[in-house]
């Protein structure tokens, strides 16, 4: 089968001929019918080999759709031709996070060598993906996996940042996204959808503030030296509540400072390497910093009957698989408008 590959530091992905995998006991063998591609694949390959942390070559993908093909031995409550998203923050399954869902925060998943799919396990930029453990998968019934696929992680990443601080978004509060990317812009859907705050959008060229208008922003300005007065200015003085920085560089970090009331959350989702000093007179009285990661199971379920309801469409670019190498290209050079998606 194809697949896109990681292969050697500081080469472009390629995409190569593999043998398909086959389930396992246990396991469930995805025909993968679209995938999602991530920024963070680039920090990944951007970090030099003695800290890459996993074996390449690795196949890239860690947002992944598509029906079943084959089930392993055991594998009960699943159909052939089944249409599914993946949950990708695999962990062990049975520690106290995990009981309740909250694998992205597996106490035991690094002892255990449990790793997501495109991020240590084969991801799912191929044509067919092998899945740990059914309880990863959500069915998505008849929802187009283009348009759904990108809520794997670029909406449940947002989604989890976002319900987290719902409380803070009381009618009259401010919500400051930075950054209308794959992320950012579903993080501005979520927060029309969930909360009555005003939200203002934050980035550096026009065709993303234009998504972010597109997405619901109350205000979409340019991300610079003035940005963060004129959030001063439509929140009178006080700042916002909720900041979100899905670039999380120095310059977003602390421009988001900037932006936080007192008594806000200042959520860094961003993996940019920005960092923020943290006393006394730096950040505002009470502001909470944080730097989430991923979402829970339920969190997906919930976000997919979000999207049957249509409170939340991915804004997608489409692609073949071989076209992977100009897409990350793409994404890195910031031309890439809403997520892009690979489709087998
Ligand atoms: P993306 O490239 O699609 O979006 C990033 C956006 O940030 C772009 O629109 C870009 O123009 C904008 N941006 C860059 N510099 C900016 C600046 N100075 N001011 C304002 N906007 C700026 O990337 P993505 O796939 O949406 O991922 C966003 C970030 O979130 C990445 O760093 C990624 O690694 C990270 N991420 C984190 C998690 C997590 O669990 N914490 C999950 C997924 C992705
Ligand atoms: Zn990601």
């Amino acid at each position: 089968m194809k697949a896109v590959q990681y292969v050697e530091f500081g080469k472009p992905v390629e995409v190569r001929e593999i043998p398909a995998p086959e389930p396992g006991p246990g396991q469930v063998l995805l025909r993968v019918t679209a995938a999602g591609v991530c920024h963070s694949d680039i920090f990944v390959m951007s970090r030099p080999p003695a800290d890459f942390g996993f074996a390449a070559p690795l196949t890239l993908g860690h947002e992944g759709a598509g029906v079943v093909a084959a089930l392993g031995e055991g594998v009960t409550g699943l159909g052939i031709g089944d249409a599914v998203v993946v949950y990708g923050p695999w962990g062990c399954g049975t520690c106290h996070a995990c009981a309740q869902g909250r694998e992205n925060y597996c106490s035991r998943a690094a002892e255990l060598g449990i790793r997501p799919p495109g991020l240590g396990a084969p991801g799912a930029l191929a044509e067919y993906l092998l899945i740990d453990d059914p309880r990863h998968l959500v069915p998505i019934g008849d929802l187009d996996p283009v348009r759904t696929v990108p809520l794997t992680d670029a909406g449940l990443t947002p989604y989890h940042a976002i319900k987290r601080s719902l409380d803070k978004l009381y009618a009259g509060s401010t919500a400051v996204v930075i950054g209308v990317g794959g992320l950012g812009h579903i993080g501005v859907q979520l927060l029309r959808a969930l909360s009555a705050a005003q939200v203002i959008a934050l980035d550096v060229s026009e065709d993303k503030l234009e998504l972010a208008r597109a997405s619901g922003a109350h205000l979409a300005i340019t991300s610079d030296a003035g940005a963060a007065d004129i959030v001063r200015e439509a929140t009178d003085g006080r700042g916002a509540q909720l900041v979100l920085d899905f670039a999380g560089v120095q310059p977003t970090v602390d421009l988001a400072a900037k932006c936080a009331a007192v008594e806000s959350d200042l959520t860094i989702v961003g993996i940019g390497g920005g960092t923020l000093p943290v006393g006394f007179g730096l950040i505002p009285y009470e502001c909470s910093v944080s730097t989430p990661y991923w979402g829970s199971r339920a969190e997906l379920i919930e976000l997919i009957d979000l999207a049957r309801r249509g409170a939340v469409k991915a804004h997608v670019e489409t692609f073949a698989l071989d076209d992977a190498p100009e897409v990350y290209d793409r994404l890195h050079h910031g031309r890439i408008n809403g997520r892009a998606v690979l489709v087998p």
